[in-house]
């Protein structure tokens, strides 16, 4: 190591966790990227585990470059302009903000997804859900799935999200299977404003966009695929929705993130509830439901799922090995 590199930013700065203001140019010493990138993961060590990873994103953002690329950039010197923002976002990091929420940006599936605090921030294990979904709409169309609720008989398959938030699950399988419909649904406008310039971001066109509170406002949303009509009856549904019990422990670190999007009810398992009793009359003879969820609730959702008559309902694991999706098919 040479002594420049020895000479860290970090070395002139109190390493005691408390929050200070951020610092002024003037109180740090001009500095390499490497410099910046080892004082910010000294910075974040003791409030994130993934300190050095946060550090690298949050700086190739702001310096625009890819992360993968930041080694090749570990001798450029970085702009005092710069060092204060940065030296900014780190202090928001510090502070347990998520990294996603701080550069605007999450990657999802094949996707890059903008994120504000009006949506969830898309998480790896709802991919399981994505990848079940794109599997049984390739066995829907291998089989050449009559499609009954079709005036024509014909028609693309038609797929339901509900609280799609980001619009993650909904673009994910509208990236994959051009050739399908989907009506991606929200609550709150303000998540699906982000969901459409999600779509817009990643050029998916077929995908509609519409306010409902499950199947409740369904009827007054525009119809998938443009038809004009409004979609009565879906091949599948899917739905990552709110599932954390009000008061979970949980939830203090998932503070940033609409209450809205992760809590329901006493046991976390109101909105699955509605869900699975009115997904049937929705659904076509054959049509699937498909629900994330926490991951010691797979015993419950699947009673559920049971009680309102699915069929070949199994579940899920998560990257983690947790149960985390589970589904049915309607007779
Ligand atoms: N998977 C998220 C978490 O526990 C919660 C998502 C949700 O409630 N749908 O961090």
């Amino acid at each position: 190591m040479s002594a420049d590199e020895t000479a860290t930013p970090a070395a002139q700065l109190p390493s005691d966790a408390t929050p200070r203001p951020v610092p002024t140019v003037e109180g740090l010493a001009p500095g390499t990227v490497r410099d910046w990138l080892n004082w910010a993961e000294s910075e974040l060590v003791s409030t994130s585990d993934s300190a050095r990873a946060d550090a690298e994103v949050l700086l190739a953002r702001l310096i625009g470059s890819e992360r993968s690329q930041l080694r090749l950039r570990h001798e450029d010197a970085i702009e005092a302009a710069t060092v204060l923002r940065y030296a900014s976002t780190i202090e928001r990091r510090k502070l347990g903000e998520p990294v996603a929420y701080i550069t605007t940006r999450q990657g999802f599936w094949t996707l890059e997804l903008a994120v504000d605090t009006a949506v969830l921030i898309p998480r790896p294990d709802t991919e399981t859900l994505v990848e079940w979904a794109i599997s049984l709409l390739a066995e829907q169309a291998a089989v050449g799935r009559a499609m009954p609720a079709d005036p024509d008989g014909r028609g693309p398959p038609y797929v339901l999200d509900l609280g799609t938030g980001s619009g993650a699950i909904a673009l994910a399988i509208a990236s994959e299977r051009p050739d399908v419909s989907v009506l991606a649904t929200d609550v709150s406008e303000a998540a699906l404003d982000v969901a459409r310039e999600n779509a817009r971001l990643n050029g998916i066109g077929d995908v509609e966009f519409g306010c409902s509170s499950w199947f409740e406002g369904l009827s007054q949303t525009p119809s998938p695929g443009g038809r004009g009509e409004t979609i009565a009856l879906f091949d599948l549904i899917v739905s990552n929705p709110p599932y954390i019990a009000e008061g979970d422990a949980h939830l203090a670190s998932l503070r940033y993130e609409p209450r809205l999007a992760l809590t329901s009810g006493a046991d976390g398992l109101d909105a699955i509830r509605e869900i699975v009793r009115d997904a049937p009359a929705h659904l076509k003879a054959d049509g699937w439901l498909l629900l994330e969820h926490g991951y010691d609730q797979g015993p419950a959702v699947r009673a559920l799922l049971q009680a309102a008559g699915f069929l070949n309902i199994e579940s899920r694991n998560d990257f983690g090995g947790n149960e985390r999706c589970s589904g049915g098919r309607k007779p």
